[in-house]
C-alpha cells in the first residue's frame, strides 16, 4: 500500500479520533527529580502478596529518588473482573501504607494530570494510537476470526510456524489489499488490529535491565494482536501508549513479562517513542509437592490474596519489613544496626534486589511479627488488637473490650528490657493465647502420661495448701521449690529405675503448676499470672486440675 492509502485506512478504520500529537501535547513532560513508577493491577483478583511486593518497590524507588508512584487500573478484562476488586486494591495498599501519589483511587475521584487512569476510560486514547500505527504501515486489520475459514487459516499457521522454528508468525491479513479490507468492511465483518512486524528472529536486543543486568532478547517477528475485535487493547498496546503518555520513567514489573519485552520494544519503535527503561523482579514462590519452586497462585494459596494476612492481624509493619527482607537482603542486617528507625529510612535499591525468585517463608515472618510486636508497650498491643477486632472480628471486639483491665496486666508482663517476650505473631490470637485470664476459662482434660500421678496428685494438693499470696517472686518460687523437693517428677519408667537420682525435679513441678493455672506449658511469668488470678482463683484451679488428670 501507497503512504496515501495507509492514511485512507487509518481514516477508515478509527474515524473521528485525535491526531496523537493532541494526546502527545496534553500530557507534556513531567518535572520530577526521580523515578515515575506505576502498579497496574487488573481488577480480576484481589491484592495479591506479589503486588504489595510489587508496590513495595514502587512505593520505595518513588521515596528514595524524589519521585512518583501512581495506580493505573488495568481493567480491560471484564469477563474476569472482580467485583470492586480495584477499590479493595487501592485500599489495601492505603492501609499498608503504600499510599500511591497520583491516579486511580477507588471510590476517591482520581487525582494527577495524566489521566484517566482507569483503562476502561481510554479508549479514545488507544483508537488514535491505532490510527497512528495504521498511518505509518505499522499495523493492520486481520479479520481471521470472522473469515468462514478460520480452522484452516489455522491449520496453515501451525504449518508455517512448525517449519520456521515458530519464532516468525505473519498474519495472512497483513497482505490484503486496500479494496479487499474495504469488502470486508462493508460484508460488516470485526477486525482485531495487529502489529506489522519487521522484527528479524535472528536478530537479537540488547537492552540493560535494572534487576537482571546486560540481557539478549531475539527480535520480535510476530503479528501480534494490538486490539481486539471488540475494541478492547491487549496489554502491549495499553502498556506502551499509558506509559508514554503518563511519563513513567521505569517499568518495573513481574518477570511474567520478561519474554514479550521485545513486542514492547518493536512497538514503541514503531511509535517513534523513547525507549522504557525496564526492572523485571523475581516472583515470590512457593515449594510444590515435589519440592519444585511455583509462582504463588490465586486459586491454591489461600495467603495470594493480602487479606489474609491483614484478617490474621500481622502488624502492617511486619508484612512490609519481611517483603524487604525478600527484596534487598542486607534489610536484615540494617534493621538489626538501627532497630528504632521506621523502615521507609532504609536505603532501599533496585540495585540490590537478586535475579533468584524467593520462597516465601511464614516462620521468618512470623519470628519478624513476633520480634515487632515484642516491642510495643502492652498498650499498644491492647489498641492495635482492638483496631484489628473493629476491622476483621466484631466478636473478639467485644471480648476485647470486656477484659481490657486484666489483658493489660497480662500483657505487661515481661514486656520491656533487653529481652522481651516474643509470643505474639498477629492480633487475633491474643484471646486464645491469653484465655486463662478470661472469665468462663475451663482447664481441659491433663495428659500427663509420662509422669507418675498419684505424685502429680499428691504434689498438686500439697501445694494448693501451701501456696499463698507472696511478696514476690524469689519468696513465690522458694516455697515452690520446697513443697516440690519432696515429690520426684520425672517419667515414670526412669524415676523406676533410679528413685534416688531424681529427688526434688524443680522444673517439672513448675511446669506442672503452669499446666494447671495456665492450661500450657509456656507462659509468661507464672508468679505474675497467680497474682492477677489471685489466690481463691488459683486454689481453685490447682484442685480442678488433680480432678482432670486422666
Ligand atoms: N496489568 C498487568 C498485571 O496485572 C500490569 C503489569 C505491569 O506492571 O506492567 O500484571
Amino acid at each position: 500500500m501507497t503512504e496515501k492509502e495507509f492514511t485512507e485506512l487509518a481514516n477508515l478504520l478509527y474515524p473521528g479520533t485525535q491526531d496523537i500529537s493532541f494526546y502527545l501535547n496534553k500530557y507534556p513532560n513531567r518535572h520530577v527529580a526521580g523515578e515515575v513508577t506505576r502498579l497496574g493491577p487488573s481488577p480480576t483478583g484481589y491484592l495479591h502478596i506479589g503486588q504489595v511486593y510489587q508496590s513495595l518497590i514502587h512505593r520505595m524507588l518513588a521515596n528514595s529518588t524524589n519521585g512518583i508512584f501512581y495506580l493505573r487500573l488495568e481493567d480491560t478484562d471484564n469477563k474476569r473482573e472482580v467485583e470492586n476488586a480495584g477499590v479493595i486494591a487501592y485500599d489495601m495498599l492505603v492501609n499498608l501504607g503504600l499510599t500511591p501519589d497520583e491516579g486511580y483511587r477507588g471510590k476517591l475521584p482520581e487525582i494527577g494530570n495524566y489521566g484517566p487512569y482507569k483503562q476502561s476510560e481510554r479508549i479514545e486514547i488507544y483508537n488514535a494510537f491505532a490510527r497512528e500505527l495504521v498511518k505509518r504501515g505499522r499495523a493492520f486489520p486481520c479479520f481471521c476470526k470472522d473469515s468462514e475459514n478460520l480452522e484452516e487459516i489455522k491449520r496453515k499457521r501451525e504449518e508455517e510456524l512448525n517449519e520456521n522454528d515458530s519464532l516468525t508468525d505473519y498474519d495472512p491479513c497483513r497482505t490484503l489489499t486496500l479494496e479487499e479490507i474495504k469488502e470486508n468492511l462493508k460484508q460488516g465483518k470485526k477486525f482485531a488490529l495487529r502489529l506489522l512486524s519487521i522484527g528479524d528472529s535472528t536478530k537479537t536486543h540488547e537492552f540493560v535491565d535494572a534487576i537482571k543486568g546486560k540481557k539478549e532478547l531475539r527480535e520480535n517477528a510476530r503479528d501480534d494482536v494490538l486490539i481486539k475485535s471488540n475494541g478492547i487493547p491487549v496489554y502491549a498496546f495499553a502498556h506502551v501508549v499509558d506509559d508514554t503518555l503518563m511519563h513513567t520513567t521505569i517499568i518495573v514489573r513481574g518477570q511474567e513479562w520478561y519474554q514479550s519485552l521485545p513486542v514492547h520494544i518493536e512497538l514503541s519503535r514503531a511509535f517513534g517513542f523513547k525507549p522504557f527503561k525496564y526492572a523485571h523482579t523475581p516472583n515470590i514462590c512457593v515449594l510444590d509437592e515435589n519440592g519444585n519452586k511455583r509462582k504463588i497462585s490465586k486459586r491454591k494459596d489461600s495467603f495470594a490474596d493480602v487479606r489474609f494476612f491483614l484478617n490474621k492481624g500481622y502488624p502492617i509493619n511486619a508484612i512490609i519489613e519481611y517483603l524487604l527482607t525478600l527484596l534487598n537482603s542486607d534489610f536484615e542486617l540494617w534493621r538489626k544496626n538501627n532497630p528504632d528507625l521506621p523502615y521507609t529510612k532504609f536505603p532501599f535499591s533496585l540495585k540490590k534486589i537478586g535475579v533468584t525468585n524467593p520462597l516465601f517463608d511464614f516462620m521468618k515472618l512470623d519470628n519478624i511479627s513476633k520480634t515487632i510486636i515484642s516491642r510495643y508497650t502492652a498498650g499498644d498491643v491492647y489498641d492495635s488488637a482492638i483496631n484489628w477486632a473493629h476491622e476483621w472480628n466484631k466478636e473478639d471486639l467485644k471480648v476485647l473490650e470486656e477484659n481490657k483491665d486484666v489483658l493489660l496486666k497480662v500483657l505487661s508482663i515481661d514486656r520491656g528490657g533487653d529481652r522481651p517476650r516474643k509470643d505474639i505473631t498477629y492480633f487475633s490470637e491474643i484471646l486464645s493465647l491469653y484465655d486463662y485470664v478470661l472469665p468462663n476459662f475451663k482447664l481441659a482434660e491433663a495428659n500427663i502420661d509420662n509422669l507418675d500421678k498419684d505424685n502429680v496428685k499428691n504434689f498438686i494438693n500439697e501445694y494448693s495448701k501451701q501456696f499463698t499470696q507472696f511478696a514476690d517472686n524469689s519468696e513465690w518460687f522458694e516455697n515452690l521449690k520446697q513443697v516440690a523437693s519432696k515429690f520426684n517428677f520425672v517419667d515414670n519408667k526412669t524415676y523406676k529405675q533410679n528413685p534416688e537420682m531424681f529427688a526434688g525435679n524443680i522444673t517439672d513441678a513448675s511446669k506442672l503448676v503452669r499446666l494447671a493455672i495456665t492450661g500450657r506449658t509456656d507462659s509468661p511469668n507464672l508468679f505474675e499470672i497467680m497474682k492477677i488470678l489471685g489466690v481463691n482463683e488459683c486454689e481453685t484451679r490447682l484442685n480442678d486440675f488433680i480432678i482432670k488428670i486422666y
